[in-house]
């Protein structure tokens, strides 16, 4: 058996590899196969098609059903461009409170869960609770379907999962979806004294960000609205938009990136459904006349389905008796318990830090955090041992 280690040695460990999702994740999870060895718990590999990055799923107790997930994505977003006061990949610690990128989002729960290992496993559980550390979360949660499939084909079915992205320890059980489309718009290009001849597509690219942003301020007004979550309407955000060549010529490319974040999955269906027929039937017609080739095309680069609040969901129950919370939130921001629930495995949010420390310049997490949440572990282990 290896030395006890505490959340902080642990968290300075997990801090240390680079995860950012442009990288490979392997040498954090190498790392954590090997913990997890020297405890005699095996680990179940999964990896992307590349063979790039990797998961984990392991368990402690018996394989049995009706075991909790706990889960966490390894990945963390980019450092470039951020004013950082301290090397983002070394856990510094300053008043009670440490520094490094993931701490919050969402190295510090997996610190918690992996450097409890040796107390869980003294308590003999009767009910398997299921780690689960997956890759390319924070890229559109593209690990976490691989990792569930194998999950339920290879595990008991469990009762449900925790995933551990930062709520301040607060219990969520509803969060909204995210998608994001790119739509591309060919022009027909020509000189700019000729604008009759031609089709700027940077022009046409507008009309559609136009439509979109009156679709925006329509979910504002007479939306699906959740007051649990800030803001309480699905939004709409155009991120990234590309187009046109010179000051002189037609613009004869343009393509935008934009996103939904959305309440429930049937909004974006149907937002989509609206903006296509938008481009097909009131964009287009009359620009085809000028010619032919014109066209606007918009695909999906990601989903993320919502975490919709379901009537039953046993791990929130067994949640609510252990931590005394009642009150349940909603969040804005998407996870990977959308898509286990969406798998048929119940979830909920929870877990140390706060979301506005996540992503930024000196992300940290506090100390009590950190406490609070080893604490619940705790507490679920000893319910899972009776
Ligand atoms: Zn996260």
């Amino acid at each position: 058996m290896k030395d006890v280690c505490s959340t902080t040695d642990m968290l300075t460990q997990l801090i240390s590899f680079d995860t950012t999702s442009s990288k490979s994740n392997k040498p954090m999870i190498d790392f954590i196969i090997e913990f997890l060895n020297g405890y005699n718990i095996a680990c179940n590999i999964g990896s992307n098609h590349e063979g790039t990055k990797g998961d984990l799923i392991a368990t402690i107790g018996p394989m049995v059903e009706g075991g909790i997930v706990l889960s966490g994505h390894t990945d963390v977003v980019p450092v470039d461009g951020q004013d950082w006061d301290t090397n983002p990949f070394k856990l510094i610690k300053k008043n009670k409170l440490l520094f490094g990128r993931g701490t919050s989002d969402m190295k510090g729960f997996i610190a918690v869960v992996l450097s409890l290992v040796p107390e869980i496993l003294a308590l003999n559980l009767k009910i398997p609770l299921h780690l689960a550390f997956s890759y390319d979360e924070e890229i559109g949660c593209l690990g976490a379907p691989g990792l569930i499939a194998r999950l339920i084909k290879d595990l008991p079915m469990p009762m449900g999962a925790i995933i551990g992205e930062p709520t301040g320890m607060k219990l969520v059980n509803a969060h909204k979806g995210g998608s994001l489309f790119e739509t591309e718009v060919t022009g027909y290009p020509g000189h700019a004294s000729q604008t009759q001849a031609g089709v700027n597509a940077i022009s046409v690219a507008a009309e559609c960000i136009v439509f979109l942003n009156s679709k925006a301020k329509a979910f504002t007004i007479d939306g699906t609205r959740d007051e649990r979550m800030e803001p309480p309407y699905n939004t709409i955000n155009i991120g990234v938009i590309d187009g046109g060549t010179a000051g002189n010529i037609i613009a004869g490319s343009c393509r935008f990136t934009w996103g939904c974040r959305s309440i429930i999955n049937r909004d974006v269906d149907e937002l989509i459904k609206q903006f296509s027929d938008h481009c097909n039937n009131k964009l287009l017609p009359s620009l085809v006349e000028i010619n032919r080739d014109v066209k606007i095309t918009t695909k999906k680069i990601s989903s993320v389905p919502p975490l919709m609040q379901v009537e039953e969901n046993p791990v929130e129950a067994v949640l609510r008796q252990l931590t005394g919370q009642n009150q349940m939130m909603g969040v804005a921001f998407g996870t990977e318990a959308g898509l286990f629930s969406e798998a048929g495995i119940p979830s909920v949010v929870y877990g140390p830090g706060y979301i506005d420390q996540a992503h930024k310049p000196n992300e940290y997490i506090s100390i009590a955090q950190l406490e609070e949440c080893s604490e619940f572990i705790r507490k679920l282990a000893g319910w899972a041992s009776k």
